[in-house]
C-alpha cells in the first residue's frame, strides 16, 4: 500500500505532525525506532518551560503565541492538564542580549512582563539570591508545559484520529522519488509524502539522501534538588531562564513536590546518538551545585541528575523547510534546546507544508539555505 504520508520519528514534533495529517483525513503511518514518550531522545524529564516574550528573539513570538491557544486546543480535547501558569523570569544584567529581546517582544507584541530589579526581586521571591546587577523580567502568563503527557496526548488522538504508528522499528534509509520509499530492518514502506522529524538522529538519517544538516547532537544533564516547599513550590517561586556573559542556566519551580529542576543550556560535548548516554556524573553535578549555591541558596541536597540530547544548529534556530530538490519530504530539526514549547505549532506546520505546499507562519527564520547541505 502506499501511504499518503510516512512520519519518521513520533516523538515532540512528529507526534503533533502525525495527528494533524490524520485529522485532514489523510493515510499516515509514523515511524518510531522506540515508544514515545521514551528516555532516549530530547523529550523526557517531566517539564518544558513555554515562554511568549522571547529572549531568542521577537521573530519567534508569532509562532509560539500559536504554540500556546494549540496547547491550550489540545488540554480541551483531552481533558488533560499539560500547562501550568507559574510564570517565567529571565534573569541577567540588563544589557544582555536575551534581557533586551525579552523585553523588546513584550513590546512589541503587547505581552504582559514585569520588570524587577535584584532587590525587589529578592522581595518577591525569598528563596532567591541575586547580585545588585541583575534585573528579572517575570512573565506572569508563561509557564510549563508536562512534556511527557503532551506526547501522550497528540498520540491518542492521532491514533483516534486513524494514524497508524510503529513503534520500535528504526527507520535506517530513506529513498526519494515521487514516491518515496523508506526501510527498516524488516519492512519497506511507501508514501507520496514524507516528514522527517528524527530530532538527534536527522542528520544521520538525511545523509541517506545525499543531505548533509548541520545539527549536532549533543550531550545535556539537567538534576533535581530537595526544595523547601514554603520558598520553591510551584505556586510560589516560577520557572526561571538565567542568562551570563559565558552560559545560561534555566529551571524550574517544586512541582508536584518533586523538588527544584536545573538545567545548563549552553555547552555539552558532540556525540553520536546511537551510543548510550554517559549518565549524569560528578561534574555534571558540581556545576549545576555552584549554580543553585549562589543563585537559590535554601535549596536541598541533589536529588538525581539525567542525561538528555539536544539537537543544536550553528545558530541556534530552527530548520523547518522542504528538501533542496525534494518538494514531497519535509524536515523539521534542529530545535537546539529551545523547541518543545513550539511542537503543537510545529505539527501544524509540517501538516500544511505537506499537505498545501505551504503555512500562514512566516518560517524565513528556519530554511535550510542559510547553510550548506552537500
Ligand atoms: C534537558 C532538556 C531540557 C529542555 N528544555 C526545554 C524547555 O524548557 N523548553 C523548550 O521549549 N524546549 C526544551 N528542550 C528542547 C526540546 O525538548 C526539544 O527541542 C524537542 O523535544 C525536540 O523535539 P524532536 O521531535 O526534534 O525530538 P524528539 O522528541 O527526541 O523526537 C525524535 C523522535 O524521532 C525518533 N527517531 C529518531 N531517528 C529515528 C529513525 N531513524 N527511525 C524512527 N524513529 C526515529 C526518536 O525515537 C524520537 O522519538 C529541552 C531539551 C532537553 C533535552
Amino acid at each position: 500500500m502506499i501511504y499518503d504520508v510516512i512520519v519518521i520519528g513520533a516523538g515532540s514534533m512528529g507526534i503533533a505532525t502525525g495527528y494533524n495529517l490524520a485529522k485532514a483525513g489523510k493515510n499516515v503511518l509514523m515511524l518510531d525506532a522506540f515508544n514515545p514518550p521514551h528516555e532516549e531522545g530530547s523529550h523526557h524529564g517531566e517539564t518544558r518551560i513555554i515562554r511568549f516574550a522571547y529572549g531568542e528573539g521577537a521573530s519567534y513570538v508569532p509562532f509560539v503565541k500559536r504554540a500556546g491557544e494549540l496547547w491550550k486546543e489540545l488540554e480541551a480535547l483531552t481533558d488533560e492538564a499539560l500547562f501550568l501558569q507559574t510564570g517565567v523570569m529571565n534573569v541577567g544584567e540588563e544589557t544582555h542580549t536575551f534581557i533586551q529581546n525579552v523585553k523588546k517582544s513584550a513590546r512589541l507584541y503587547d505581552l504582559a512582563l514585569e520588570q524587577y530589579s535584584a532587590a525587589e526581586a529578592m522581595e518577591k521571591w525569598p528563596g532567591l539570591s541575586l547580585p545588585e546587577n541583575f534585573v528579572a523580567c517575570f512573565e506572569p502568563t508563561a509557564g510549563v508545559l508536562r512534556v511527557e503527557a503532551c506526547i501522550r496526548a497528540y498520540k491518542k488522538l492521532a491514533l483516534e484520529a486513524g494514524a497508524t504508528l510503529h513503534t520500535n522499528e528504526k527507520v535506517q534509509n530513506i529513498k526519494a522519488g515521487e514516491i518515496v520509499s523508506v526501510q527498516t530492518a524488516n519492512n519497506i514502506y511507501e508514501a507520496k509524502h514524507l516528514v522527517v522529524t528524527a530530532g538527534a538522529w536527522a542528520t544521520e538519517l538525511l545523509q541517506t539522501v545525499d543531505i548533509t544538516i548541520p545539527v549536532t547532537p549533543t550531550r545535556k544533564t539537567f538534576a533535581w534538588f530537595e526544595a523547601d516547599e514554603h520558598l520553591y513550590h510551584e505556586d510560589i517561586f516560577p520557572a526561571y531562564c538565567f542568562e551570563f556573559a559565558d552560559s545560561a542556566y534555566y529551571g524550574f519551580p517544586s512541582i508536584d513536590g518533586a523538588g527544584l529542576k536545573l538545567g545548563r543550556h549552553d555547552g555539552g560535548d558532540g556525540i553520536n546518538p546511537n551510543d548510550p548516554l554517559r549518565p549524569f556524573d560528578e561534574q555534571d553535578a558540581i556545576d549545576l551545585q555552584n549554580f543553585i549555591n549562589r543563585f537559590m541558596p535554601q535549596h536541598g541536597a541533589l536529588k538525581f541528575g539525567k542525561p538528555c540530547k539536544y539537537s543544536m544548529t550553528p545558530d541556534e534556530d530552527f530548520i523547518i523547510d522542504f528538501l533542496p530538490e525534494h518538494q514531497n519530504i519535509v524536515i523539521a530539526a534542529g530545535f537546539s534546546g529551545h523547541g518543545f514549547k513550539f511542537s503543537s505549532a510545529v505539527g501544524e506546520v509540517l501538516a500544511d507544508l505537506t499537505l498545501n505546499g505551504k503555512s500562514k507562519h512566516v518560517l524565513s527564520l528556519f530554511k535550510l539555505s542559510r547553510f550548506k547541505t552537500h
